[in-house]
């Protein structure tokens, strides 16, 4: 049975070296952190997932700056937000909680940050940075699965990993993070042909592809690590369990037919979801660490 890459465990862990991070940087009469979050819309998920982001901030000592605007704002009333955002001294970071209401572009608007305040790490200097291996800010989820690995003594050097997604926000970055630990890296996407018989070689498998419980036993090679990026709320019904007025939440992989099969395998909810909030904390205190002229002390925690 798959030992759980537990990610809510570490997210603590890592929540208490940033509180420390903090102190330290407070003790010497430093202003402390600051990320704004800026919510376009009134998307319930990501309403959610801001206010998860903001009860992150509190408990390490990072001040959030909640800027929430209205669905029919224009381009550039955004940009117009995110160049204030840009030139004010207490903000560290900016994230722009996505996905954008219909109508507006998420790469111009995501250009328009400042690089050196890019707390998702999806600005194209930042995925260039990712690409050449030079520090910056990296992509959450993906920075996320690569902690989660290397805390649990996942030696990757020439293991076979298979991606199954390839979006700029998971897929493309977890490949290249991959690569830089030395796997060899296969991208699969929604033109692949026989995913199957392309997973089953993997050693390592990354599924990002947003399809809930389309990765089965069929698709693993046994004493496989299977990282599970998806997240997806569901009737049960749909699951065949009993109480079926309640909703669960699941992943693209189907746990139960792949657990059995892997060596190591994220949980839905509790793997890379928490990761992927504790990695927007550490990108937002270590472009701190840099503003504020400290020592930068956690690169040990970034890919
Ligand atoms: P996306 O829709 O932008 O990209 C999905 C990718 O999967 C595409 O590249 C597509 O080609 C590929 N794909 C789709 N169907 C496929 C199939 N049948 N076979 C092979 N490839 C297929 O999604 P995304 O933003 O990359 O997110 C992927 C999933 O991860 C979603 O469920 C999302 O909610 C979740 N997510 C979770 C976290 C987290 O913190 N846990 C963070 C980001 C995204």
């Amino acid at each position: 049975m798959a030992q759980r890459l537990d990610g809510k465990k570490l997210a603590a862990e890592f929540e208490n070296h940033l509180l420390r991070e903090i102190e330290i940087g407070l003790s010497k009469g430093i202003r402390p952190p600051g990320l704004a979050v800026i919510r376009i819309g009134d998307d319930p998920a990501s309403e959610v997932y801001v206010s998860n982001k903001e009860k992150a901030c509190a408990r390490v000592g990072i001040a959030s700056y909640g800027l929430h605007l209205s669905a029919k704002s224009s381009e550039s009333d955004v940009i117009a937000k995110i160049y204030e955002l840009n030139s004010k001294e207490l903000v560290d970071g900016i994230l722009l909680q996505l996905p954008l209401p219909r109508g507006l572009k998420e790469s111009s608007l995501l250009s328009a940050i400042d690089p050196n305040k890019d707390a998702d790490g999806l600005h194209s200097q930042n995925l260039g940075r990712l690409l050449k291996g030079e520090p910056g800010p990296r992509s959450c989820t993906p920075a996320g699965v690569m902690a989660l690995l290397a805390n649990n003594q996942v030696d990757l050097e020439g293991k076979r990993a298979v991606v199954v997604g390839r979006s700029i926000l998971v897929g493309q970055p977890m490949a290249l993070m991959l690569q830089a630990a030395n796997a060899t890296v296969t991208i699969a996407h929604s033109r692949t042909k026989d995913l199957e018989s392309l997973t089953r070689l993997a050693d390592v498998l990354v599924v990002a592809a947003g399809c809930p419980r389309m990765i089965g036993a069929n698709h693993v090679k046994p004493g496989a690590v299977v990282v599970d990026v998806g997240i997806h709320r569901i009737s049960s019904s749909s699951l065949g369990m009993e109480n079926q007025s309640r909703s669960h939440l699941c992943g693209d992989v189907c746990a139960e037919e792949v657990a059995p099969l892997a060596s190591f395998i994220t949980p839905v909810p509790g793997g890379v979801g928490p990761m992927t909030v504790t990695m927007l904390l550490v990108n937002t205190v270590s472009m701190w660490q840099q503003h504020c002229g400290l020592s930068c002390t956690l690169e040990d925690l970034l890919p």
